[in-house]
């Protein structure tokens, strides 16, 4: 394993991150693919533990984006990182980038009741911040 990756990993806040991203694709993957055949994620991080005790369960095309965004956060250049939706290096592949926006579409409302009310908090006030700066950015340029 990359050791750079599994320093990353290390990190608080991106094996937070990581393991959000694990809850978002569960409940999308349950909601998604209802018939599609379901075993614990195997991934770099799932196997340095970042999961803890709640390791995804999901599809292959699920394990597939969760393994692609475990990469793009462990890389992200960004500190602090800001939401991903507000960012302005867009490091997801265009695939990639749709389908991670479908799960945090579908799960992101759906997971309020599952823990993360202070990330969808988080989320709304950052970006209202992202909105005003980008404002303020045009406002200079024009
Ligand atoms: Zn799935």
């Amino acid at each position: 394993m990359n050791e750079r990756f599994a320093e990353k990993m290390r990190d608080a806040s991106v094996a937070k991150d990581t393991r959000l991203l694990g809850d978002f694709s569960v409940i999308y993957c349950r909601g998604n693919h209802p018939d599609a055949a379901r075993d614990p994620l195997e991934s770099e991080g799932a196997a340095l533990g970042v999961y803890g005790r709640k390791q995804p369960v999901v599809c292959n095309e699920c394990a597939e984006l969760l393994r692609y965004a475990e990469k793009r956060r462990a890389y992200c250049p960004k500190d602090p990182k800001p939401f991903c939706s507000y960012c302005d290096t867009h490091c997801y592949s265009g695939e990639m980038r749709e389908f991670m926006r479908d799960v945090m579409r579908y799960s992101g409302p759906r997971s309020v009741t599952r823990g993360h009310a202070m990330d969808s908090v988080r989320h709304l006030i950052e970006g209202r911040r992202a909105k005003r700066e980008a404002q303020a950015r045009a406002a200079v340029d024009d």
